[in-house]
């Protein structure tokens, strides 16, 4: 008799992850010759600099194609530690004893859920938030407990609203700032608030600084610029959105040596190292610094264009609510009480595709039902069509 699958406990909630599946469902339209505008996935539209890329090709001619230490060849793990430390880190430096490379600020944020957190705990989740934090945070077999941000701040939690959120219970939080799927920046003192009232209660602060870099109005701040101290802080960050490397997996974290040697543990029994080659192509990236710098202030420059000819566009329509967009590369958009739908954002997305060939991820994905995430990671004509057609779906 054939083997029906009945998923164990460890999956049984598990659910799909709602970016990746809207950039699948597009692909495929596209694949049919449905010309879809694709706002789903926040992806960069860009090459890898073509200086990584040669970086890489050299490496890999030159024979890295091996194993590597679990936490990531050394100069990579010293190229991280300096980069963190171009900022001005509380405390004493970064060292690389604190790094832990990955595949990509996904596996970095898992490795952190699961050796920080457990059954009995619960961990506070700001939404809206990226997907997967629910669902790392479940699969590590503790509790997430959203906490829902305040419409009148860009939808940014402040330190009182987490500390009404919190039992004896919590175990930390985590950060995302600027934040995917609002692409709202944290300030300093909202940081600070926050980080202080996570110091005096012993919890984990998992801050994920992959959209640092791509800040328009102020930079982005670190939190290793403001805790008071680093030994309750993991911070996650990677090459994906700032160098246009998603496929290349290389994320990291910069935590307590304590807790990377617990995180390497895991990783080893379960990948062990990231890709050889994609170490290098991350090294290039963090060492050649002026040529990264251009690289990046080139693409940064040209999102903000884009994200101001879609805030223009939107003008057009008074009655369209979002998020001021001021980091990453999202739009979020306020679809409540769309055709009487119980789960507007669901019922809009499925619409705007249908009647107007737009992918966009529902808000449902990041706890927020009545509102959708547009990504304007693509070139500004498209983008504007994009929010344009949105914007006319949300208003017919
Ligand atoms: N993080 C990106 C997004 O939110 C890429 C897809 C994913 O890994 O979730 O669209």
């Amino acid at each position: 008799m054939p083997l029906s699958f009945v998923p164990s406990p460890n999956i049984a909630r598990l659910k799909e992850s709602a970016t990746l599946a809207v950039a699948a469902k597009a692909r495929a339209l596209k694949a049919q010759g449905i010309p879809v505008i694709d706002l789903g996935a926040g992806e960069p539209d860009f090459d890898t600099p073509v200086f990584i890329r040669q970086a890489a090709a050299r490496a890999m001619e030159s024979g890295a194609t091996r194993y590597t230490n679990t936490e990531g060849i050394l100069p990579l793990r010293e190229a991280i530690a300096a980069d963190a430390n171009r900022i001005q880190v509380q405390g004493t430096p970064v060292t690389p004893a604190e790094v832990v490379v990955s595949n990509g600020s996904k596996q970095s944020l898992y490795n952190a859920c699961v050796c920080c957190f457990g059954p009995g705990d619960e961990v506070l989740i700001p939404i809206p938030s990226w997907t997967s934090y629910f669902e790392m945070v479940e699969l590590a077999r503790a509790t997430a407990v959203p906490v829902m941000g305040d419409p009148a701040n860009s939808l940014k939690v402040t330190a009182d609203m987490l500390a009404a959120a919190a039992t004896p219970r919590t175990k930390g939080l985590m950060l995302n700032s600027p934040s995917n799927p609002t692409g709202a920046v944290y300030s300093r003192e909202e940081l600070a608030a926050i980080l202080a009232l996570a110091a005096t209660q012993g919890w984990w602060v998992i801050a994920d600084e992959i959209y640092m870099r791509i800040a328009y109005e102020q930079r982005a701040e670190s939190v290793l610029e403001i805790a008071p101290a680093r030994d309750n802080i993991i911070v996650v960050n990677g090459v994906a959105k700032a160098y246009a490397m998603t496929g290349w997996r290389i994320g990291w974290t910069i935590a307590p040596a304590a807790v990377s040697k617990a995180m390497t543990n895991f990783q080893g029994h379960t990948t062990s190292n990231a890709a050889a080659v994609s170490q290098h192509a991350a090294l290039a990236a963090l060492a050649q610094r002026d040529e990264a710098d251009a690289a990046v202030n080139d693409m940064v420059k040209a999102f903000r264009q884009r994200r101001d000819a879609v805030v223009h566009a939107l003008s057009a329509f008074p009655g369209v609510r979002y998020v001021h967009p001021a980091g990453a590369f999202y739009i979020y958009v306020n679809v409540a009480g769309f055709r009487g739908a119980a789960d507007p954002g669901a019922a809009f997305a499925s619409a705007v595709l249908e009647e107007q060939q737009v992918a966009i991820v529902p808000g449902s994905a990041f706890g927020t039902p009545d509102w959708i995430r547009a990504s304007y990671a693509t070139t500004e004509s498209i983008a504007v069509e994009g929010v344009t057609r949105i914007a006319r779906c949300l208003t017919a």
